[in-house]
């Protein structure tokens, strides 16, 4: 124990970032400086500081080891170069656009072949009789895909390589914004936005933060053959917020979902996310009667209108199923997605739709379905977004929103048992921590 705290006080570190703010506030935008409040802002003086312990044991579970590298003489490696399609990769080698497209429409899988960028490799093996037979290529430094022809079909496989994690732990008091606590901790504004997304529908970071506030958190750090590659999920998080205590715990339910937690199993989360989409301004709300900028007559708003430039992405809202993706006169390129039995949720004048997005496909809350356009009627880019209960428009502003189902309660005594192992671990974390910090050593 005495090995590990010393070696706990060597790791605490102290690092500011202010890139990292400046990414940040570019990040929140238009929307944080025109919610700021009008307190000038104060001289940050911020206390933060992670640590690290060894290793957890490694997975029971056998590393699945990366398919072999296809060599032989049918085989060739071709690299990406700026302006390449891979249609115009493979033509010069006799395939045609024929079987290209038969490649990448025989499996969800393969469209990710149409994603390859400047500088990536990609295996090929061709036949005697010029016929493309095999390819290989990695979407990610831990993914493998696979592609052989079968017949007269595509077989693909999709294999991943598992990562090293290792459990860290950050706190940090905040002084003047979250990020900046989060810069200081040590942590990534990518962690930092996981922070601030899990508590999201229970604190609102630009107006309810005082100073004095703070948050502990456990979280994974990701290595591949020994190097650290990133961050993985946060296990566990706390937030004091003035005179709350919020506690969240990372969970993997038995049917492979990943659920945020707090300690009676309810969900952290609510079933919608208020606003799809980042927005700069909200340039038309829900109303009953207005006059309509194109028709120029007085016409029912029911919905709201988000300004936002041209290829934002927009989120669903929750958890559900396209019922529609298309054109819709003039909304332009609409989704509609059904959440359950009572909710609908519309997004209208897209650009485009995400990859994949189409009737019958299942979304997650806050998964990319489009991006912002102004296609339809519509004086610029901007996202309509309507929310329907029994097919009746609300204000998607100031309708209710239902909290997300928690825990299943067959499933109550495994979250219990796992969420009281990440409470211990905090806790020997954090007097790690204190002591390092301390006069001890
Ligand atoms: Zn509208």
């Amino acid at each position: 124990m005495k090995q590990l705290l010393s070696a706990a006080g060597r790791l605490v570190r102290q690092f500011p970032r202010t890139h990292l703010l400046l990414s940040m506030i570019l990040l929140g935008g238009v929307i944080l400086i025109a919610l700021q409040p009008d307190t000038p802002p104060r001289k940050a003086e911020i206390q933060a500081k992670t640590i690290t312990l060894p290793p957890r044991p490694a997975p029971k579970s056998e590393p699945e080891t990366a398919p072999p590298v296809p060599t032989g003489p049918q085989w060739q490696t071709l690299t990406v170069k700026s302006g390449d399609s891979l249609s115009s990769l493979l033509q010069p080698l006799g395939i045609g656009a024929s079987q290209v497209y038969g490649l990448i429409n025989s499996d969800e899988k393969l469209e990710r072949l149409t994603d390859i960028r400047p500088g990536e490799t990609l295996k090929v093996s061709i036949d005697d009789s010029g016929r493309l037979t095999g390819v290989q290529y990695h979407p990610s430094r831990v993914e493998t895909l696979t592609a052989r022809l079968r017949g007269a079909g595509w077989e693909a496989r999709l294999s991943q390589r598992e990562y090293q994690k290792q459990t860290r732990f950050a706190e940090a008091e905040i002084t003047d914004s979250l990020f900046l606590a989060g810069a200081a901790a040590g942590i990534s504004d990518k962690l930092t936005m996981q922070l601030a997304n899990l508590f999201a529908w229970d604190v609102d970071f630009v107006l309810d933060i005082r100073k004095g506030d703070r948050f502990r958190l456990l979280y994974e750090e990701l290595y591949l053959d020994g190097e650290k590659v990133g961050e993985g999920d946060i296990l566990m998080a706390e937030f004091w917020n003035q005179d709350r205590h919020l506690t969240a715990f990372r969970y993997e339910t038995r049917s492979g979902d990943v659920e945020y937690l707090d300690i009676k199993g309810d969900s952290m989360r609510k079933e919608f996310i208020r606003t799809p989409v980042a927005f700069s301004r909200i340039s038309s709300r829900f109303s009953l009667g207005r006059k309509h900028p194109i028709l120029n007559r007085i016409r029912a708003h029911k919905g709201i209108d988000y300004a936002a430039p041209s290829g934002t992405p927009i989120k669903a809202a929750g958890d559900g199923k396209v019922i529609f993706a298309g054109v819709k006169g003039g909304y332009g390129n609409v989704i509609i997605l059904r959440h359950g039995q009572v909710y609908t949720t519309l997004y209208a004048h897209m650009r485009s739709f995400a990859r994949g997005i189409r009737v019958g496909k299942r979304v997650k809350q806050g998964q990319t379905i489009g991006y912002v356009g102004a296609s339809g009627l519509a004086t610029g880019p901007h996202l309509h977004y309507e929310f329907r209960i029994n097919g009746v428009h609300r204000n998607p502003l100031t309708v209710p929103l239902p909290k997300a189902r928690g825990i299943n309660d067959n499933e109550r005594a495994e979250f219990l048992i796992a969420a009281n192992r990440l409470k211990a671990q905090m806790t020997l974390f954090a007097e790690a921590s204190t002591l390092a910090s301390s006069d001890v050593f």
